[in-house]
């Protein structure tokens, strides 16, 4: 799974944009749009009694009138108490509301608004996208509570949230440390542990673009790797042996994940674990019953990864599961959009056996299976439309086994092109690499030809693009069994067998050797 917009964006009303727009363009000769965006100023403070927000939003720039839109007419309902104020003072000023938010006239430079968002409601939905309740521990996608002036435009918000003493919050967002704040802890150092406030930038992606952020008594768990921090957080559900047996899986998946290029494709990655077993998913049932029971990669305000658990199950299962190398994987290319699912969920499914192979959570020849297997059961899809078509629908059509595996014999046919013209100087990795220092963190999303078409650039070939149409315009699946072929895998029965002398012996070999960040 990747990405995907769920919900349908909020359009703020057009008329309310051109207002705001024929107002920011009215000094003559200024740049006058860029300096009239607003960076918003989230001010929370959570009330763990109450499970609900306070929330303040202050905009530095006046305007005619504002739009303030939660994530869509629906989510209005987690929303009360909303006020304007100025200068500290409740003001009289109106705000309207209808059907696509709150509207705001007249607004004054230095300007609030502000409101009471229940958090509780929102995490008793228990929906994935929405909200989640498990004991005191909640989860309350933050498109329901922090509502998003029109007037932003391509701003980043910044956000202070006070926290009670003993709670933790987990976010997608990037922390930050004001200077004001670094300098009262520089003088008193006791004062950082004391403090309960936290400081966030929130990056600025598209508004249906879902995030999770996390209330509760757990632990936040940084672990610094190569190239950027996990902030790990394990929901309520889990005992002490538990949490140490999760902790030690997400050393190896995060060791696999740095078999690809010695570093973490991005600087910070919120890891949500979730334990869901004794809910009853999967239950109690041994047949159903497995580690991970489902795993997303989320892109919204920042990047984020979430796993739904049963951390009763032993750690030999953890180990055996694909699903967080797989989540971890998509971290390396941008948001692609319908049409590159392919292309998306092509490389994490790659990836999924390649890096476990390197790092030793799999032999070569079970990461070659595991492909062959995957290869197999794709190719018993029966197509008579392109794999670009079959991707678009896929979340309708449900022909998932054609589009992972079609897509992850792109990459492996890429990789082994690369390595093949360049007599192994040049492999995916290279090319993985050098796009995550040009391009990522993505916060919007790339049309899939553009992503292929840099990472040609980066690698200086051609053989991203041009593989790209002639796999998209496929109507069969890939000729799988002769890239086999040439690698010198064979069908031996019980087991592959390789051989030796074939003529991508070479590449094959390297592809899945074991590596480890210290030999790059
Ligand atoms: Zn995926």
């Amino acid at each position: 799974m990747t990405t995907r917009p769920l919900r349908i964006i909020l359009a703020c009303a057009p008329l309310v944009v051109c207002a705001a727009a024929a107002h920011a363009q009215a000094p003559a000769g200024r740049a006058a749009a860029d300096d009239r965006e607003a960076a918003p100023g989230y001010a929370v403070t959570f009330d763990a009694q109450t499970q609900s927000a306070a929330v303040q939003l202050c905009l530095a720039h006046e305007y005619p009138t504002v739009a303030f839109a939660a994530d869509s007419g629906w989510a209005m309902r987690f929303i009360s108490d909303v006020k304007r104020s100025f200068a500290r003072e409740p003001g009289a000023a109106k705000v309207d509301s209808d059907a696509s938010g709150w509207h705001a006239a007249g607004w004054r430079a230095g300007e609030c608004l502000s409101w009471r968002a229940d958090l509780r409601a929102i995490a008793q939905e228990h929906k994935p996208d929405v909200g989640w309740q498990m004991g005191e521990d909640f989860i309350a996608a933050p498109q329901f509570w922090l509502l998003r002036p029109d007037v932003q435009a391509s701003a980043e918000a910044e956000l202070s949230i006070q926290m009670p003493e003993g709670w933790s919050i987990s976010a997608p967002w990037r922390e930050l440390m004001p200077s004001s704040v670094t300098a009262k802890i520089k003088k008193q150092p006791s004062l950082a542990a004391l403090s309960t406030k936290r400081y966030f930038h929130i990056p600025n992606t598209p508004p249906d673009w879902s995030a999770a952020v996390a209330f509760g008594r757990f632990t936040e768990e940084r672990i610094a790797l190569p190239g950027g921090t996990l902030r790990l957080a394990v929901l309520h559900g889990a005992d002490a042996g538990e949490r140490a047996k999760l902790r030690e899986w997400l050393d190896h998946v995060s060791r696999a994940v740095l078999s690809a290029y010695g570093r973490l494709p991005l600087p910070e990655v919120q890891v949500l674990v979730i334990p869901v077993g004794q809910l009853g998913r999967g239950g109690r049932d041994e047949d159903r019953a497995q580690a991970v029971h489902f795993g997303q990669s989320i892109r919204g305000q920042g990047n984020a990864l979430e796993l739904l658990v049963d951390p009763t199950r032993p750690a030999a299962e953890f180990a055996d599961d694909w699903t967080a190398v797989h989540e971890l994987s998509h971290l390396m290319h941008p948001y692609l959009g319908d049409r590159g699912t392919w292309l998306a969920e092509g490389l994490a499914t790659y990836y999924q056996n390649v890096l476990r192979a390197r790092s030793g959570m799999l032999t070569p020849a079970q990461a070659w299976d595991r492909l062959y297997q995957g290869f197999k059961r794709g190719a018993k899809t029966p197509g008579d439309e392109t794999l670009e078509q079959v991707a678009s629908n896929m979340h309708r059509s449900h022909a998932y086994q054609r589009v992972y595996w079609a897509g992850a014999a792109y990459w492996l046919t890429v990789d082994r092109d690369l390595r093949r013209a360049s007599g192994g100087k040049m492999n995916l990795e290279t090319a993985l690499s050098r796009f995550r220092d040009c391009c990522l963190p993505a916060y919007s999303e790339w049309k899939p030809e553009d992503f292929v078409a840099r990472l040609d650039a980066l690698a200086g070939s051609d053989v991203f693009a041009s593989r790209y149409r002639e796999f998209a315009a496929m109507k069969q699946f890939p000729d799988w069994e002769k890239i086999y072929s040439d690698l010198g895998i064979r069908d031996g029965g019980e087991h592959l067998a390789f051989a030796a002398d074939a003529k991508d012996a070479a590449i094959r070999e390297a592809i899945m050797a074991p590596r480890n960040d210290s030999q790059r």
